[in-house]
């Protein structure tokens, strides 16, 4: 292997919801416009083997990798940014790492050893952590270590970092990011818990080499200064980190304050390319001057918290900007529609997605939006519980199969069109056991799908256990449904469309994971268009 790569640690002190994720992505990105590979791994310090376990409430979104991972959201933004797929290998957590060193215990691989957190966990976290280097694929590897610097959670991490920074020397660096206060009574930015947080990472035994800071306003010289003596850092390496009206516009602010500069410096690294970021600044300018507005109705069930439908909306900011226009996502809670307000509350939508999801709550006002969507020809995009919904209801009103349901949510239905794998009924586990990670799928020419990809043969991104049930294929298609995307090993039922209407769609798959600043996915742009009208 040649290539040498240099480690990047990001701690975050003070609070949590900083913004690690969208700093280290940032980071990312501008080295990766000066030429290098750039790949950002996530360390979660709960306990969960994975997140794909967690409700969206507790964690925001599950994001699905191609090798079917199931992982922190984080990793949408990641690829999002560099638009380089992420693995499992991108994201692990306490749970995992446990499970690891319990399994090498349990095989005698320790040899009759006592295991400890000291040195068998740590090793394994850093194991975990060189994997990617090792790969021989990129010079930077970006670790990002999830929650706050104190927590009992995170001490094992932050003591592996402590032990690379030993080992690797000048191969490797800590930035800490912290936050600012602002106390609107004296007019101050108060530098005190930034100092405190900076002391407890010393106390651990890590000397951070930059501090990102958090602040609702500029952070003058005065201040800079004063953070750099008390912390032990240059005052160059001090950054202001202002809040962003657009999590893209953070690459720009980072930029401005030299963060890649003063990261290669500290690295070593002389030979750097010139910052290429043209067509992400392309993408900040019709970002920030569309030429229209467009309202489209986001229907789940999870709607009060933003994250948990995080790659759907900014699937839609990319799509938006593709189409020159700002998606305005109207957020409805699938509980709230019933037969008789339903036009009261979709009234004005120019689209309607109906959004993936599990379980019985909201399910009839998700069937009854897609019904007022077919029937009213207002474009209409299904994603996972979407489609399937879409072929409830078409079922139901369309064919007629009044008791027409999906297992997952009535068991004793006498039409379930859609339906648990065979191979999937025998599963008592939760954890990684649904249909997860990519799958080929093939694209029926002269369809909406064909026309939006533009070619044959995709791969997207799945993460569900039920199905269309195959022995209602012939129905559907008399019946006028087109089944326009089908996977090639199986004939699984991946894409359904109802013509002559605008738009009409519903993908068992979920694009919103594929769609990237520079590759916006083709049915969020072709949905977009449509409902441009
Ligand atoms: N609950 C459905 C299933 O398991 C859909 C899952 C989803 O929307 N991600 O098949």
């Amino acid at each position: 292997m040649s290539i040498n790569t240099k480690y990047i640690f990001v701690t975050g002190g003070v609070t949590s919801s900083l913004g690690k994720g969208i700093i280290s992505a940032s980071l990312a990105k501008l080295l990766q416009a000066r030429g290098f590979t750039v790949t950002i791994q996530k360390l979660d310090p709960y306990i969960n083997v994975d997140p794909g376990t967690l409700n969206p409430y507790e964690h925001g979104e599950c994001y699905v990798t191609d090798d079917g991972a199931e992982t922190d959201l984080d990793l949408g933004h990641y690829e999002r940014f560099l638009n380089v797929p992420t693995s499992q290998a991108n994201n692990v957590t306490t749970g995992r790492i446990y499970q690891n060193v319990i399994e090498k215990e349990r095989k005698g691989e320790y040899l009759g050893k006592t295991v400890q957190v000291i040195p068998h966990i740590t090793d394994e976290i850093k194991n975990r952590i060189k994997i990617l280097g090792k790969t021989g694929q990129y010079q930077f590897v970006i670790t990002e270590i999830g929650g706050t610097v104190g927590d009992i959670e995170s001490l094992p991490y932050i003591e592996a970092v402590r032990q690379l920074k030993w080992e690797m020397g000048n191969n490797c660096m800590v930035i800490h990011l912290t936050l600012l206060p602002y106390l609107s009574t004296s007019g101050e930015l108060k530098t005190k818990p930034t100092q405190h947080s900076v002391k407890l990472l010393l106390e651990y035994g890590v000397q951070p080499d930059v501090l990102v800071c958090r602040s609702e306003h500029p952070i003058n010289q005065d201040i800079r200064r004063k953070i750099a003596l008390f912390c032990n850092v240059e005052p160059n390496a001090v950054i202001e980190a202002l809040d962003a009206s657009t999590i893209y516009q953070v690459p720009l602010l980072m930029e401005k304050e030299k963060l890649d500069v003063i990261v290669l410096k500290k690295l070593g690294i002389e030979a750097a390319g010139e910052l290429e970021l043209t067509k992400w600044k392309g993408f900040l300018d019709k970002l920030h001057n569309p030429k229209s507005e467009v309202k489209i109705g986001l229907i789940g069930k999870y709607v009060e918290l933003k994250d948990a439908y995080k790659s759907i909306a900014e699937a839609f900011i990319h799509a938006g900007v593709t189409n020159e226009c700002k998606v305005n996502l109207e957020w409805i809670h699938s509980e709230d529609i019933t037969e008789e307000n339903i036009k009261q509350k979709l009234e004005g939508l120019k689209g309607i997605l109906v959004a993936p999801g599990f379980g019985t709550r909201g399910i009839e006002g998700k069937i009854a939006a897609i019904k007022y969507a077919r029937e009213n020809k207002i474009p209409f995009l299904g994603i996972c519980l979407g489609m399937q919904c879409a072929v409830i209801e078409f079922a139901r009103n369309v064919l007629g199969l009044k008791d027409a349901h999906s297992r997952e949510m009535n068991p004793a239905t006498s039409s379930p069109v859609i339906d648990l794998l065979e191979n999937q009924k025998t599963i008592s586990h939760m954890g990684g056991t649904m249909r997860l990670g990519s799958y080929k799928c093939a694209v029926e020419e002269g369809t909406l799908a064909y026309s939006a990809y533009g070619k044959a043969l995709v791969n997207e991104r799945h993460r569900h256990r039920y199905e269309f049930n195959d022995e209602y294929k012939k129905q559907f298609v008399e019946a006028g449904m087109v089944l326009s995307g089908i996977n090639p090993n199986g004939g699984l039922v991946e894409i359904i469309e109802v013509p002559n209407h605008p738009f009409f769609m519903g993908v068992q798959f979920h694009p919103e994971y594929k769609s990237t600043v520079e590759k916006p996915h083709p049915l969020f742009v072709s949905f977009v268009k449509a409902t441009l009208g």
